[in-house]
């Protein structure tokens, strides 16, 4: 794989944009991979790659049924955080948000990381004491965070009315090191860096059933014929629970709609990310100018990615009254992706009843944030039978009883 630099640029100036290769190669599917990876969103290519550059395991073919990157990788919010109340949480989503910080030196692909500063606003007496117990826990972890004033929120978000008329500011759980990144990006940076190892990504080929043979698997079976494989990771998302039943368990989750919009793009006027969880609404700017807006899931199962209407009502009424300047932008998008969620809010990243078949899942609506982190703990979990990165977050937590219990500190929160 040739790389990208500021000299390669100039070279293909020079030859008319003819020289560049392929970002990545469309092989066949072989008949036999040591692992094959069912998803190819950020967590399933992340992993690919964390299984190839820290485990030498580059026999490795990661199915998606679509296009990469079509799932919720591409179509979420951005944002990446790792200000979460319990250990398990704090160690992974950190180590994830810290290899943000050099993701684009790592993959020579330019994720557009932007560390501006994520805030989580407290807007009733319970959150700030909900925000100041998480502040303090983030200080034992090591993650960087603290809880400001309403004054210091009006300083680094001017255009925020502070004294909204049913909720006013009280406060914020501040993480200055957190932020987002191009979401494409990252599932193209980690696509282009398998295929560069000798990996397969094969797209449009949608795994129709999970074969085993004694207790272990054995291979897939796929839109585009068998294919055997020594271990199985199952990294599907929104459709985990379908996939799961293909390998004869069940999973203790839910799959719905949660939905995102953009407006039209107006000049640079916030600089950090603003998350309001009692209205519910999340907004950050993007670099094309256009206000990225987050609200909330449906409140029943769908597989339908678009989400109920009144959803956006309600996220951009919340909105208004916290930044009054958005009612007077149009929107211009708005889409809906297929997320699922746990009873603890937290993921699964598991061994499964099925030998050598493992499961990625739960991330719920929080989950791009944590694709790096994720893909190094789940690779090492398949490689060596263990990490600490997953310790915590075994499927049989939920039978045990040892919730890693996060709905306080991000509920349904990005
Ligand atoms: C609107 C919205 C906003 C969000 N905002 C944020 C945010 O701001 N910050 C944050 O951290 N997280 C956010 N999230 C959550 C985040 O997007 C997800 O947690 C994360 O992208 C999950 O990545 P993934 O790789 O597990 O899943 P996906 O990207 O969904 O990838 C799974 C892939 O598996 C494929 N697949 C499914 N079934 C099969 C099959 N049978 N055969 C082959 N392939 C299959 C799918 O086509 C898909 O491409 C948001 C999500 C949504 C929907």
């Amino acid at each position: 794989m040739k790389r990208y630099s500021a000299f390669a640029i100039a070279r293909e100036a020079m030859r008319h944009h003819e020289g560049w290769e392929r970002a990545w190669a469309s092989p066949e599917p072989k008949r036999k991979y040591d692992v094959i990876i069912i998803g190819a969103g950020g967590h399933g290519l992340a992993t690919a790659y964390y299984l190839g550059k820290n485990f030498g395991i580059t026999n490795v073919a990661i199915l998606e049924k679509g296009w990469l990157g079509g799932g919720n990788t591409g179509r979420n919010t951005t944002i990446i955080r790792s200000n979460y109340l319990q250990d398990p949480s704090a160690a992974i989503f950190e180590k994830s948000r810290s290899l943000y910080e050099t993701m684009s030196q790592d993959l020579n692909m330019n994720v557009m990381f932007s560390p501006r500063g994520v805030m989580m606003l407290a807007q009733t007496e319970h959150e700030v004491r909900g925000w100041k117990r998480t502040a303090h826990a983030n200080a034992l972890q090591g993650v960087t965070t603290e809880f400001i004033s309403p004054r210091r929120v009006k300083e680094l978000c001017p255009i925020m009315n502070i004294d909204g008329p049913r909720y006013p500011v009280l406060g914020a759980l501040w993480q200055p090191r957190g932020g987002t990144a191009r979401h494409d990006a990252v599932a193209w940076g980690y696509a282009r860096a398998c295929s560069a190892m000798g990996m397969h990504v094969i797209q449009k080929c949608e795994v129709t059933g999970i074969r085993s043979e004694g207790g272990k698997v054995r291979g897939v079976t796929t839109s585009r014929g068998d294919i055997d494989c020594d271990k199985l990771g199952i990294v599907v998302a929104g459709n985990s629970g379908h996939v799961a039943n293909m390998a004869g368990f069940r999973l203790p989750l839910e799959s719905v709609a949660l939905q995102a919009l953009v407006s039209e793009p107006i000049k640079p006027c916030m600089d950090v990310v603003v998350m309001a969880n009692t209205v519910h609404g999340y907004m950050s700017q993007s670099d094309k100018g256009e206000m990225v807006i987050g609200g909330g899931t449906d409140g029943y199962n769908n597989y339908t990615q678009r989400g109920a209407f009144h959803h956006i009502e309600e996220t951009v009424r919340a909105l208004v009254e916290t930044f009054p300047m958005i009612s007077r932008l149009k929107m211009l998008r708005q889409w809906g992706g297929i997320v699922d969620v746990t009873g603890d809010r937290s993921p699964i990243l598991s061994k499964t009843p099925l030998e050598n078949c493992f499961i990625n899942a739960g991330w719920g609506t929080g989950g791009f944030k944590a694709i790096p982190g994720s893909g190094w703990g789940f690779a090492e979990l398949m490689a060596r039978g263990h990490s600490t990165l997953c310790d915590g977050f075994e499927l049989d937590r939920f039978r045990e009883g040892r919730f890693v219990d996060e709905s306080v500190a991000a509920g349904v929160a990005h």
